[in-house]
């Protein structure tokens, strides 16, 4: 219910506009989301990876309306990653790249487009790309659209989302030799036609897909705070005989930190989700969601004249 109520004030300008002109104590948003600028992007980054992190970085803006605002995005992608090589990050860190941010919705050749010049950039800054999962209603442009980049770009990352009943069937699909896919919970709201609705049912689908990726020959990718399948991807590991650097645990900025030190320190590879820029509105209320004891850790925030 309360998951309803803040993905319907996500949706809601006028709510947009009265928590972005609150006076939100700069803490509460950095807690999640590294800053507003390239160059906030690229502190935090070096700070994690001198933790023993890898990173990923999310340029914030999804459901892009404009043309300029989809190479507006796509630039700063190409920015960002000349900045990542020339500050000696690019091994540790690759960027997460919405298609809706650069133009999906409403032209798709021009997302293509700008995705692959961001492709192109990554390459040559010595890293890569993964591309982001969003509703149910693009889950195939988007497979597609990789499946063409990673013809030119084999690095590009797919991201699966465990809630999604085809998903086990797409996991088989992509646990292929060099391909790297993220397998997620799934962060929209999804119909039940198409999605498990129960979190049992979410969390069980989760380990069959991790059964299918672990046991395979590409690079599984586990994103997930959740302690339960953090231990059963430990165990999977093991059973599996995967090396350090044949699978990844990745979690979001801000949440879990411990965990994601205590999982580095173990040996294992641990990448972390860094989003930054201005439109953190959206990014924010979908970490509410999931999550309603942060509402009041953010209403507390809100409240404060700190
Ligand atoms: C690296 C990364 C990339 C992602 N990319 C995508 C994507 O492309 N598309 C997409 O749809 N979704 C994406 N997601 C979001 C994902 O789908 C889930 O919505 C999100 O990760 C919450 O699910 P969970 O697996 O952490 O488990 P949950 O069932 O939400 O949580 C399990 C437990 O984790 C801890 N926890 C979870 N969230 C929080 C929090 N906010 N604060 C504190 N503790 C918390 C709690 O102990 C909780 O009980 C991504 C997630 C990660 C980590």
């Amino acid at each position: 219910m309360l998951r309803s109520v803040i993905l319907a004030a996500a949706r809601s300008a006028r709510v947009a506009h009265l928590v972005e002109t609150a006076p939100v104590s700069r803490e509460v948003v950095r807690r999640f989301v590294a800053g507003q600028r390239t160059s906030d992007a690229l502190k935090v980054t070096k700070d994690l990876v001198g933790d023993g992190l890898k990173v990923t970085l999310d340029y914030l803006g999804e459901d892009t309306l404009t043309t300029e605002q989809a190479e507006r995005t796509r630039d700063e992608y190409v920015k960002l990653l000349g900045e990542l090589q020339d500050a000696g990050l690019a091994g540790d860190a690759e960027v997460s790249v919405k298609i809706s941010a650069v133009g999906q919705r409403f032209d798709p050749k021009m997302a293509e487009a700008n995705a692959r010049a961001i492709c192109a950039a990554a390459t040559s800054a010595g890293t890569t790309v993964t591309i982001d999962m969003e509703d149910h209603t693009t889950t195939d442009a988007t497979l597609d659209l990789i499946g063409r980049l990673r013809t030119e770009f084999p690095g590009t990352g797919a991201v699966l989302q465990a809630y999604l009943r085809r998903t086990e069937a797409d996991c088989r699909e992509l646990a292929k030799e060099g391909q790297r896919v993220r397998l997620c919970k799934g962060a929209y709201k999804e119909p039940e036609s198409v999605a498990y609705q129960a979190k049992l049912d979410v969390d069980k689908s989760y380990v069959r897909c991790m059964n299918v990726l672990m046991s395979g020959p590409g690079y599984p990718m586990l994103a997930t705070h959740d302690p339960r399948l953090v231990a059963i991807g430990e165990d999977r590991a093991k059973w599996f005989d995967r090396a350090p650097d044949e699978f990844e645990f990745q979690m979001l900025y801000g949440i879990r930190p411990d965990e994601q030190l205590r999982l580095a320190a173990e040996g294992y590879a641990v990448r972390v989700y860094v989003p930054y820029g201005d439109q953190w509105y959206g990014y924010l209320m979908r970490r509410l969601a999931e999550r309603p004891a942060n509402v009041a850790f953010f209403m507390r925030a809100l409240t404060s004249t700190k």
